[in-house]
């Protein structure tokens, strides 16, 4: 489904260049939950960014889908973006001046679905998410974990097979952060890729994968199952 081949990033800052990936190697097969982890500044955000046809990359190969993901025109990158990819991010990205049902309707109304039947898919991803009830309110109406929810029935409208977040419980406190992974777990569930940049142990515990990142490198990658270790060690 996903593969990087020895990425590379730079980012030019005035004279100089930044070396921001250096030489990263991942495989994410359909239907994973992954996250991941590193400090601030270890590259995470410029990873997803480059997962998500956000960002180019200077060196490697970006493969989704057995597609060669380089040097694409806007036009194709676009195709890309809504044929496979979801986004949900830290500050949710929600359209102010519209209400929960038409922001969910977004993706469909610039594929130009019609109104009747975008608004109709529309209420059916607000129920999925829990918010059928709040389909009339604008965002500034709702909770931080109402317009995460909100947002990422939005991501899911146009039916991607890969949803990348980046900090998507960054701003929410604990029992809402749950909630939110919950439904994060129910589309890992349906068979959709998931990848959850975090900085939360409690969120990272939740995926079936970890990888960390450590200055533009990966410092490791697999299960770590942190809920049984802790398990455990309560256990004595
Ligand atoms: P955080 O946890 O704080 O979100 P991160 O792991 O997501 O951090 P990145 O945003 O990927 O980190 O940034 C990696 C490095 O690249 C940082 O040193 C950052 O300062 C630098 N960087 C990020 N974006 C740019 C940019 N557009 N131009 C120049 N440097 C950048
Ligand atoms: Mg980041």
């Amino acid at each position: 489904m996903i593969t990087l081949k020895q990425i590379h990033k730079y980012y030019s800052v005035g004279k100089n260049k930044l070396h921001v990936l250096k030489g990263i190697d991942v495989h994410i097969n359909q239907g994973e939950l992954v996250s991941i982890m590193g400090s601030s500044g270890s590259g995470k955000s410029t990873m997803l960014n480059i997962l998500g046809i956000l960002d180019d990359y200077d060196e490697g190969e970006y493969y989704l889908n057995e597609t060669l993901i380089q040097n694409l025109s806007a036009k194709k990158a676009a195709y890309y973006r809504n044929q496979f990819l979801g986004f949900v991010f830290q500050s949710f990205n929600l359209l102010s001046f519209k209400n929960a049902m038409e922001n969910v309707a977004l993706p469909l109304y610039y594929q130009k679905v019609g109104r009747k039947k975008r608004n109709k898919l529309a209420m059916e991803y607000l129920e999925m998410v829990g918010l059928a009830d709040r389909a009339d309110h604008s965002p500034n109406e709702l909770s931080g974990g109402q317009k995460q929810r909100v947002a990422l029935a939005r991501a899911l409208i146009s039916q991607p097979k890969v949803i990348l977040a980046d900090e998507p419980t960054g701003a929410l406190d604990t029992q809402t952060t749950q909630e939110v992974m919950d439904i994060f777990k129910e589309v890992h569930g349906k068979g959709i890729t998931v990848v959850i940049v975090t900085h939360e142990n409690e969120i990272a515990g939740q995926t079936e994968r970890v990888i960390r990142l450590r200055d533009g490198v990966i410092e490791s990658d697999g299960a770590e199952n942190n809920s049984i270790i802790n398990d455990v060690e309560t256990a004595g």
